[in-house]
């Protein structure tokens, strides 16, 4: 496996390293919003009681506490606004560029802007002002016990990539 998205070891992934969540509904209250990114959507909630919109996704809505949420979609495409790229000494497993930004989703999206990794793009590329776009991943799974059955459930993840 070599997507750039996943730390890899050896060409192995290190379970014992594993930073992403369990996204099985069994498990994982906001498990929708992984369902939508194997719909390639990236979603979040909205408060139906104060339309207050959060990112990550809530089951509570951090400004009321109300309970009844919706799921909105989000642009999939931004751009960079400022960025930080890490070429010595990335966490074990990850490759350099190891680059986080702040992704401005324009004036028409719930959220202004979030922070996502940055994949696919060479050391020295990226600029702020760049064009981004949604990627979605696979990410390992390991098998999981629900109600004394064995299961290994998908997983996904989501970073963006420059555009073009
Ligand atoms: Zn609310």
């Amino acid at each position: 496996m070599s997507i750039l998205g996943v730390p890899v070891l050896e060409n192995r992934y290190p379970v014992t390293m594993d930073m992403w969540p369990v996204e099985h509904k069994a498990f994982n209250r906001i498990h929708r919003f992984y369902e939508h990114l194997k719909e390639g959507r990236l979603t979040t909630t909205r408060c139906k009681s104060c339309s207050h919109t959060a990112f990550p996704p809530r089951v509570i809505c951090p400004e009321c506490l109300g309970e009844d949420l919706e799921w909105i979609d989000l642009p999939k495409e931004g751009k960079v606004l400022v960025f930080t790229e890490q070429v010595k000494g990335v966490p074990l497993g990850f490759q350099a560029p190891l680059i986080h930004a702040w992704i401005d989703l324009g004036p028409q999206s719930p959220i202004p802007r979030l922070l996502s990794r940055i994949i696919n793009c060479e050391a020295g590329r990226l600029k702020e002002g760049d064009e981004v776009r949604l990627v979605v991943f696979e990410v390992p799974s390991h098998p999981i016990e629900i109600k004394k059955e064995t299961i290994t459930a998908e997983r996904v993840y989501y970073a963006f990539e420059p555009k073009g």
